[in-house]
């Protein structure tokens, strides 16, 4: 249900969802809940995907090419295997809901309450506007309760860090997440701050970075299993996680291949490239200062492109049989297009498809990943917030 809230000393428009399927169960042990979460998601659900085609065009003799696990040992692989291309294109749709329908029976397995998101946009800028709804549908889809707030141009700084001060005592908030970008009067750093690292489930907090940046190199240090991404024990930002789960579930093995990742910001590029290096890819990052972009990408057997530029990978920058994940989002002119514009990636998406391995369609690609990925942390965050209080009270 949705209702109109009024919170706090300034009057705003929020609403408020709780769905509680009916087979919540109150009593359910948590370290029952644990091994249910913790279990690699589709290694017992084996999707009716189409299976691997590994690219058509032979590689050249001096290229190395990505390996593909052909969809028959898939069943036994982990963390995940939803193997779905069709010809060389990676169904990031498909794969999204296949990660939805997971978390929904995950959270079916799940005490009361469900797990919970809170979610606060600032400003009236249409495309946060979209987000935010996708969100709250999304939550909807698999069982999570969502906690929107709105809030006007106006709003203070200082009312949204009290409101996510606020959020992070609320029990029934497992994640919070504050729309970007926020109005300009707003301290980005600040707000983003406040929010509790455990509930910070966009991975924005800088706690969270430093995690992400160790590699647990040092003696007496736990290793984490990076291959089993559901596993780590602290949010991993969206989008980069997409990528990565994207790259999983399409079969392609990542250890001591090269990896370029064009970009380098605090929300895709840095991330997306930690993940490849902890999953023993040998990364370069390109940003809008390396010499010979193309010839470093060139080199690369996977490609990641987060710079936001219409199109700017060419098809003759890509190693033939690469694999190339499309993160980039721009709208270009487009007059024969109902609504005169279209979204393209950061890839010449029709060209390079035609050498590449395999390839992320925009959109359909990493788009839908990202909003599993921020499913999936909340449902992970619950388990482990559930986790650490059941410890607390033991005590
Ligand atoms: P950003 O913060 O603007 O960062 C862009 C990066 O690209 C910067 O590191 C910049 O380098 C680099 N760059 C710019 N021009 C370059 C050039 N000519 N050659 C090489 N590198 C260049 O963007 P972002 O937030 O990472 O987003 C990147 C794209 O991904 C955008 O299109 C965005 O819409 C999209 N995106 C999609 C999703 C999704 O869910 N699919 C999520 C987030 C973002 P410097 O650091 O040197 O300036």
């Amino acid at each position: 249900m949705w209702s109109t809230l009024s919170v706090g000393p300034a009057a705003f428009i929020g609403y408020l969802s709780i769905s509680t399927p009916s087979s919540y169960a109150n009593s359910y042990p948590i370290t029952t809940v644990l091994a249910n979460q913790l279990r690699p998601y589709s290694s017992t659900v084996l999707p009716s995907f189409i299976p691997v085609v590994v690219s058509s065009h032979p590689p050249s003799s001096s290229s190395s090419t990505i390996s593909i696990r052909h969809s028959s040992a898939l069943t036994m692989s982990t963390p995940t295997t939803t193997t779905t291309t069709t010809n060389n294109n990676i169904d990031g749709k498909a794969i999204a809901a296949q990660i939805r329908s997971e978390l929904r029976q995950t959270v079916s397995t799940l005490p009361t309450p469900p797990p919970g998101l809170a979610v606060l946009l600032v400003g009236s800028r249409r495309d946060s506007q979209t987000y935010v709804r996708m969100k709250k549908k999304a939550c909807e889809e698999v069982g999570i309760a969502s906690f929107g707030y709105e809030y006007p141009d106006t709003a203070t700084e200082e009312e949204i860090v009290q409101k996510v001060l606020e959020l992070n005592q609320d029990d029934r908030v497992h994640g919070i997440l504050v729309q970007l970008p926020l109005p300009a009067h707003m301290d980005e750093t600040r707000v983003l701050q406040a929010v509790d690292p455990s509930k910070d489930v966009d991975g924005l907090h800088p706690m969270n970075t430093a995690k992400l940046c160790s590699t647990g190199t040092h003696v007496g240090v736990d290793k984490l299993d990076w291959t089993k991404l559901q596993s780590i024990p602290f949010h991993i930002p969206c989008t980069p996680q997409g990528c990565i789960e994207l790259l999983d579930r399409s079969g392609v093995e990542l250890k001591g291949k090269n990896a370029a990742v064009i970009g380098r910001s605090n929300l895709v590029g840095l991330p997306v490239a930690m993940l490849l290096m902890h999953r023993d890819a040998t990364v370069t990052i390109v940003h809008s200062k390396t010499v010979d972009a193309e010839q470093v990408v060139r080199n690369a057997d996977v490609v990641v492109a987060a710079v936001g530029r219409a199109e700017m990978v060419k098809k003759d920058w890509i190693k033939p049989g690469a694999v190339v994940v499309d993160v980039g989002i721009n709208s270009v002119d487009d007059p024969s297009s109902k609504k005169g514009y279209r979204l393209v990636g950061d890839v010449d998406y029709a060209a390079v498809k035609e050498v590449a391995g395999m390839i992320t369609p925009v959109p359909g690609g990493v788009g839908p990943m990202t909003i599993a990925m921020l499913l999936r942390n909340t449902v992970n965050s619950s388990v482990r917030i559930a986790a650490a209080k059941g410890d607390k009270d033991e005590k």
